[in-house]
């Protein structure tokens, strides 16, 4: 038998980065030496700040308080996401947490509500989710314990807002607390053992050399070690994800922060809006192909809510994923190890899994293959499926407004998409893929937000009495409806549990 890891050495101090340090810490303790390199001049990308509701798991394993980690990142609440405009302009539909009505026998609510909306019975899917209806109106509260386990109100699934950069700086003092050590110094030099072709150490600037048992690549879009040292190779889904470009600015907060954040499609690509206390973060996602740098800055501008609060920054990205995401002695996290557009907040929720998988299949020091193979195989499962879903959004539309949506819309997609998507227009169904992120609340939000109607509804429908599923139904929405009006509005939740010291304009 091998011998136990010793050194972990954490390249990158982003939000990838001081997450894995802070799990890491957390979860070996004192028996391993951590310690996490950063360069402040490379700085960080900095702008991943909507989120789903998984980090709550994350929160609760390093035993986060959830009222100071939302004051001290000047976070809020997201209840989900509205989409604007994206299977027509005009037309919007909210992709929210949480469920719709609970099953009927073995069926899921959608199929029922199917059945009720083509008799002209049903109204909105979004009226039949606690999530969506508080969203629209602008309220917001966890979860209460003095209700029937029954009620909506005893389960509100949320995600968070926050500032991308307090939110380095909280984990890295949790972190730094739990014993992992900072290095400040930009890599230069990277040494690989001439038998395995391990990575063996980093030399900083400085001179300093750095050697370790095993590297946690957390450096970026620019991979240092998995790609640029050992050459893991990149996927690239372009094809099917145009979008190469954001251009990002803050601007000033107007009016109370909204419970979501909001995605507006665009000529070619579309804009971010993420409330925070302080302020709202928003960002153009664009093909270059379709579109300059300075067209999509003039655009973002164009619809900011209030003042902006700095120059608009471009940001270059390629969508996809390394070949590898574990190779060797190096893992890959965050932007190092691939990327997909922010459309639906995946990025984050990436990293968190890859360090649960990591730490699931965490390695003697022999770096049994078996265990890397596992690893890697786990990964493209859960990028393939999150790729399927980003495309279902630009795919699935009417538009015919610019040549990027057209392109879109006729564009080849993937074999595994386009089953999923026969499926449900057949009769509304779906069915998970093992372990993927996202459940059949969100894909059916989303096919049919984006205006694929099934051809009919599952046939056990009709087994269940007429009068049963109009009884149903009106009493989700009845039930939906009032928790909703018990719920106070967002601003006053925050003022009231987790409000952030003001910063000043
Ligand atoms: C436009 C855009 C919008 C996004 N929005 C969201 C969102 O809403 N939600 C979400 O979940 N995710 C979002 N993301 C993704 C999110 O920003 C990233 O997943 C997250 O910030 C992690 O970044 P990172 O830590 O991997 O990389 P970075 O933030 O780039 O950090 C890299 C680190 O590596 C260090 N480094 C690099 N090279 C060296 C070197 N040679 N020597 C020493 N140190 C080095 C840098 O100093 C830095 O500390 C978005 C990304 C983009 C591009």
């Amino acid at each position: 038998m091998s011998g136990p890891i010793r050194d972990i050495v954490i390249v990158g101090g982003g939000t990838a980065g001081w997450m894995a340090a802070a799990a890491f810490a957390k979860v070996l303790g004192g028996r391993f030496a951590i310690r996490l390199i950063e360069s402040d001049e490379i700085g960080i990308v900095g702008v991943g700040e909507s989120t789903v509701p998984h980090l709550k798991l994350f929160n609760n394993l390093l035993g986060i308080d959830e009222a100071e980690f939302v004051r001290r990142t000047q976070g809020t609440f997201k209840l989900g996401i509205q989409f604007d405009d994206w299977g027509r302009i005009g037309e919007r539909y909210f992709h929210s947490f949480g469920g719709l009505g609970p099953d009927l026998g073995l069926l899921p609510f959608h199929q029922y509500w199917l059945k009720a909306r083509r008799q002209g019975k049903a109204a909105d899917l979004g009226t039949y989710s606690l999530n969506a209806l508080a969203a629209g109106q602008g309220r917001f509260m966890v979860s209460a314990s003095d209700v029937p386990p029954t009620s909506p109100l005893a389960n509100i699934a949320y995600a968070y807002q926050f500032d991308a950069g307090l939110y380095a700086r909280f984990l890295r003092e949790y972190a730094e607390r739990h014993g992992v050590q900072r290095i400040e110094g930009k890599i230069v030099d990277v040494a690989l053992q001439p038998d395995s072709g391990f990575v063996e150490a980093v030399t900083l600037a400085s001179g300093a050399r750095i050697a370790g048992d095993l590297f946690v690549d957390c450096s970026g879009f620019r991979g240092l070690l998995i790609e640029q040292t050992l050459h893991a190779g990149y996927d690239d889904f372009s094809r099917w994800l145009p979008c190469d470009r954001a251009v990002a600015v803050a601007c000033e907060k107007v009016g109370p922060p909204t419970p979501y954040t909001r995605a507006t499609a665009r000529s070619a690509g579309w804009q971010w809006r993420i409330p925070l206390q302080h302020r709202i973060g928003n960002g153009h996602v664009y093909s270059s192909a379709h579109l300059s740098d300075d067209e999509a800055a003039a655009t973002l501008l164009k619809h900011l809510d209030g003042r902006p609060l700095g120059e608009p920054r471009v940001l270059r990205f390629t969508a996809g994923m390394r070949r590898k995401f574990w190779d060797r002695n190096v893992v890959a996290l965050g932007l190092a190890s691939g990327f997909m557009e922010p459309l639906e907040s995946t990025s984050i929720y990436m990293v968190q899994s890859g360090i649960a998988r990591f730490l699931n299949l965490f390695p003697w020091s022999d770096f049994d293959p078996v265990l890397m193979d596992r690893y890697n195989a786990q990964s493209v499962f859960e990028y393939e499926r999150i790729r399927d879903f980003l495309i279902l959004h630009y795919h699935a539309t009417e538009r015919t407004d610019s040549a990027f949506w057209n392109d879109c819309r006729t564009m080849a997609i993937p074999p595994s998409l386009a089953e999923t998507i026969r499926l449900f227009r057949d009769s509304g169904r779906f069915f998970r893929q093992g372990e993927e992120m996202f459940a059949l609340v969100s894909w059916v939000q989303v096919m049919i937000g984006q205006g694929i109607v099934p051809e009919q509804y599952h046939p056990l429908v009709d087994q269940v009495a007429q009068s049963d599923v109009d009884g149903y139904i009106a009493n989700v929405g009845r039930v939906i409806a009032s928790c909703v009006q018990a719920m106070p509005s967002h601003a006053a939740f925050i003022e009231r549990c987790c409000a952030a010291v003001p910063v000043p304009a």
